[in-house]
């Protein structure tokens, strides 16, 4: 049987591997449910960006909001990369796991003072600004430090990425991002100011874009503010593209990184800016097919409607709860059985606790299995509703196994509670 999504997790000899290592054989070891990673997917998803962009000034910053465990962001710091952040909190982690702060571009609506000054002291490579509001307060932050905090203004080119609205951001009528037509005056207001330092332009347009031509339409609306901008006596020194390339969840099917970025530089060169730094900041494409969230059945309820209760839930993986996400599960070991629909659910007490509906599955109590594509934007949107201890994570490379996070115990998490002195 053929998965969708990576070639590192596949069946062999009739049970689900992740590199060399069969899953059960994880599960029996670390328990359910279980985050697991393949760090030679992860390097393989860099390096289709990197040895696209070979001979051109580039830098990869992986939006590590899809995923922040530290074993993670020391994979794509050893294979060069840089960090895209959206807090003091992922700038710390990636300090903790050796990553080079210069190597950090900072994005995010809502940077708080604290932010902006340990930011600023770190030294990361840029902060992507996204309203005129924040160059005041970046700049007076800046200056109280005696330094100029560079800048790339995020802008926003008002394209359809036509992907699910909760996750498009390239739009006017969207929080993110400068809107088009202030983004000039925006610049000549950044110039002027005494803690700034202009560096870059960037846009995001969204997450989980499927196709080629939004980016084409960005990236036209950007250079269009990049030659306006230059005209008005204000260098931009690189060009900084964002994330958003969808993954393949079941029969999606987005463009190569390779094949998007061999576009972009098309256009680049034909519009005279193939000399300029690009950065891109992908998070799903390098991750999402890198992992999958591994849950035993606990209970089976057959009937009218039949359902799969599982040991993960909306709280391990929200992405079907939160966006209707559809997410690939299948059987670590295949039983040779007919099958019946099934909706996958798990213990939490919310209907919207589902992590798939009417999936044709033979299973039985004790069986585990894997929710593919489950490398991005699982683990980090994790909660501990109705008190669940977070599983743990592990990595496999080749047939080593890392454990790259414990599996929460339940008294820490409450550890940090008070009851009341009576
Ligand atoms: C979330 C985000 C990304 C990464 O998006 P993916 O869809 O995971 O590639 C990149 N840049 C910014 C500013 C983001 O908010």
């Amino acid at each position: 049987m053929n998965l969708p999504g990576s070639p590192w997790i596949a069946y062999t000899d009739g049970e689900l591997v992740v590199e060399d290592v069969p899953v059960n054989r994880l599960a029996d070891e670390y328990g359910t449910p279980l985050y697991v990673y393949s760090r030679n997917a992860m390097r393989t998803a860099a390096a289709s960006y990197q040895d696209a962009l070979a001979g051109r000034p580039h830098l990869v910053c992986y939006a590590m909001k899809a995923n922040s465990n530290l074993a993670v962001l020391q994979t794509f710091a050893e294979a060069g990369c840089g960090f895209d952040i959206v807090s003091g909190g992922e700038l710390a982690r990636v300090i903790a796991a050796g990553g080079d702060p210069g190597k950090v571009v900072f994005s995010g609506v809502g940077k708080t003072r604290a932010e902006m000054r340990q930011a600023l002291q770190a030294g990361v490579r840029c902060f992507n600004v996204e309203s005129e509001a924040e160059l005041d307060v970046l700049s007076s932050v800046a200056v109280a430090l005696g330094v100029r905090a560079p800048v790339s203004l995020r802008v926003n080119p008002d394209v359809d990425a036509k992907t699910h609205p909760y996750i498009s951001t390239g739009l006017k009528g969207n929080k993110f991002g400068i809107a088009h037509q202030q983004a000039l005056s925006a610049y000549r207001h950044a110039a002027a100011l005494p803690g700034l330092r202009v560096v870059g332009i960037d846009c995001h347009i969204g997450s989980q874009i499927t196709e080629l031509s939004p980016y084409l339409d960005a990236l036209d609306r950007v250079l269009d503010l990049v030659e306006a901008v230059e005209l008005a006596g204000i260098p931009i020194r690189h060009i900084d593209l964002g994330g958003g390339l969808g993954i393949t969840y079941t029969d999606e099917e987005p463009p190569e990184a390779g094949v998007l970025i061999g576009q972009l530089l098309k256009r680049l060169d034909e519009r005279g800016h193939g000399h300029r730094e690009l950065l891109f900041e992908p998070g799903r494409s390098l991750v999402g097919n890198a992992g999958v969230l591994v849950t035993e059945v606990l209970v089976l309820k057959p009937g009218a409607k039949s359902f799969c209760i599982v040991d993960a839930a909306m709280n391990d993986l929200v992405r079907p709860a939160m966006y209707e996400a559809y997410m690939g599960i299948v059987p670590c070991k295949p039983r040779h059985e007919p099958t019946r629909p099934w909706d996958v659910v798990g213990p939490v007490c919310e209907s919207g606790d589902w992590l798939g509906r009417e999936r044709e599955l033979a299973v039985k109590a004790g069986d585990r299995l894997a929710v593919l594509s489950s490398g991005a934007y699982a683990m980090t949107m994790a909660s501990n509703y109705n008190t669940r201890p977070r599983g743990a994570e592990v990595m496999v490379d080749g047939s080593s196994v890392h454990l790259i996070r414990e599996r929460e115990q339940v008294p820490q998490l409450f550890a940090g509670e008070k009851l009341i002195r009576r």
